[in-house]
């Protein structure tokens, strides 16, 4: 077959030496990838005060001009 290998990273054809990766770099940076979506899963729960703080902030200034207030009683 003549279909040619990309580079998953960079989508430049791969290098035979770095299959399935175009370079060195390339595997680096896709092993990367890896290794740290492996750590902010279990690290994102740690994270969570900071989007929590905006999320409760918000739906009580939006309840106040909205007509959504009778509706909640
Ligand atoms: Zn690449």
């Amino acid at each position: 077959m003549t279909r040619a290998a990309r580079c998953p990273v960079c989508r430049k054809p791969a290098d035979p030496q770095y299959r399935p990766f175009c370079s060195r770099r390339c595997a680096d940076v896709d092993l990367a990838r890896w290794l740290r979506a492996d750590y902010v899963v279990p690290g994102r729960d740690g994270e969570a005060p900071v989007d929590r703080d905006i999320a409760t902030d918000f739906p009580d200034d939006l309840s106040t001009d909205f007509p959504d207030g009778p509706h909640r009683h």
